[in-house]
């Protein structure tokens, strides 16, 4: 077992935990990166909307993003899974699967989330290949395609009113009765989309492109595509929970603007903060909270 200290300890090698690793080890400071590698887009082919990697795998993005952190000896970089951290005072003791622990008096939570998708027989394997919860990350790619919209509930119409601008070929499968009212049911008639509430039998695909939806009476509906609303997302670690940080109502860990929780020295960025940030807007918010996190030790210690 050994035992380490650090100025900073970055739980979660992501977008949000790469790009705070990137600003504190440009200013001097000594980080160690902890990343169990799981980034939640790994299920998809391609990622988009990152300015200069638009359209790249998600795990050549992270290589990228690795291979660059090395030129930085007071980086340092590990492949394992935080199992819980220890808070004594101000010290916070990290202890990993590996039997490690490392201590520091400042931890970022870049931990992500994670998507515990319901229970429709064929969804897993469309899911990031050719149904997706994210139009900005693939609606440009299913333009026009005939799609399918999986969801129920209050934001229902919002999001189908989204998809319908990539394309207005759209069925929306409810999985039940729906709780749309009357008036919302007249406006998708309006607008030609196919209201289906008989509960999903099962998607059928091939190579993870979605082919038919096929519900319980046997009907069958052709589909190349889809969003789905509800992934039923949950935070990938419970940890800032068990260290007494608070969620809101979308799922992320209560911090304020730039990552601060009510936890002096605990930190949370990404989709851990946000539920659904997007990888640009995870990685701005490693760099502004690594940058703001340089400027307060600087201003202590000097
Ligand atoms: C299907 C799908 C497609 C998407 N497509 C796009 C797209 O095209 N463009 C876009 O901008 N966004 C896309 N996203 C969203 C994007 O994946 C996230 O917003 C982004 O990954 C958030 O970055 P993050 O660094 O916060 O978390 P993540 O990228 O999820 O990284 C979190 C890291 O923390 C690690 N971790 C978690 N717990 C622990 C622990 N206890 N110990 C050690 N490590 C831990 C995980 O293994 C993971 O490596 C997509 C999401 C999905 C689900």
């Amino acid at each position: 077992m050994s035992v380490q200290t650090f100025e900073v300890i970055v739980i979660g090698g992501g977008a949000a935990g790469l790009s705070a690793s990137l600003i504190l080890g440009r200013s001097r400071r000594k980080v160690f990166i902890i990343d169990a590698n799981e980034p939640r887009n790994k299920v998809t082919r391609e990622s988009h909307g990152f300015l200069s990697r638009d359209g790249i795998q998600p795990l050549e993005f992270k290589k990228i993003c690795i291979e660059q952190l090395k030129k930085y000896p007071n980086i340092q970089y590990k492949r394992d899974r935080v199992e819980y951290v220890e808070k004594d005072g101000s010290i916070f003791r990290v202890h990993t699967l590996e039997g490690d622990v490392y201590i520091s008096k400042k931890i970022i939570f870049a931990t992500g989330m994670h998507d515990a998708l319901p229970s429709i027989k064929g969804l897993k394997d469309v899911y990031g290949k050719s149904v997706y919860p994210c139009p900005y990350c693939d609606g440009w790619e299913r333009k026009d395609e005939p799609l399918a919209v999986f969801g129920n509930g209050d934001w229902l119409m919002d999001y189908v009113k989204m998809i319908y601008h990539w394309s207005p070929d759209l069925m929306v499968f409810t999985n039940g009765p729906t709780k749309l009212s009357n008036e919302q049911k007249h406006e998708l008639l309006e607008h030609d989309v196919r209201l289906v509430e008989t509960p999903i039998e099962e998607l059928q695909s091939s190579d993870g492109e979605l082919e038919k939806v096929v519900v319980s009476t046997g009907i069958e509906y052709k589909r190349s595509g889809g969003f789905l609303m509800d992934t039923g997302e949950i935070q990938a670690s419970s940890i800032p929970s068990r260290l007494g940080i608070e969620m809101n109502e979308m799922g992320g860990y209560i911090t304020n603007n730039i990552g601060e929780t009510n936890i002096k020295g605990v930190y949370v960025i990404g989709d851990a903060k946000n539920a659904f940030s997007g990888l640009i807007k995870a990685a701005s918010e490693g760099y502004e909270l690594g940058a703001k996190m340089n400027a307060e030790m600087i201003f202590e210690t000097w």
